[in-house]
């Protein structure tokens, strides 16, 4: 017989999201980071809600829904994968200094 609360534990521990700041400022581990050009950035340009697949995708949560979408360099990895993510080629990976 299926065991339900422990389904639902198992589920519910996928969906966890991530912490910013736990684990102190993890930013520095890579050098690359997401430049989001507000030119071809959809929700900026229109000024309107739309797309947010950075901040959907971003594994981290340093990337915040807004208009223009902001990205928390001192706790963002460098994955890549927002820029891979964003339909309108509006973000570039490139060498940013963390103060
Ligand atoms: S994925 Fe690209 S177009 Fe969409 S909000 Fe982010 S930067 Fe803008
Ligand atoms: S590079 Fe990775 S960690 Fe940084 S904002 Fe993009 S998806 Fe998030």
């Amino acid at each position: 017989m299926p065991n339900k609360k422990k389904d639902y534990q198992i589920i519910l521990a996928s969906i966890q999201k991530p912490v910013i700041g736990e684990a102190g400022i993890t930013g520095t581990w890579s050098k690359l980071k997401p430049v989001i050009n507000s030119e071809k950035c959809i929700p900026s340009k229109s000024g309107k809600p739309g797309c947010f697949n950075c901040w959907l995708f971003c594994p981290e949560g340093v990337v915040s829904r807004t208009i223009p979408p902001k990205i928390n360099i001192e706790y963002c990895k460098g994955c890549g994968i927002c820029k891979e993510e964003c339909p309108a080629s509006a973000i570039s990976m490139e060498e940013v200094e963390i103060e």
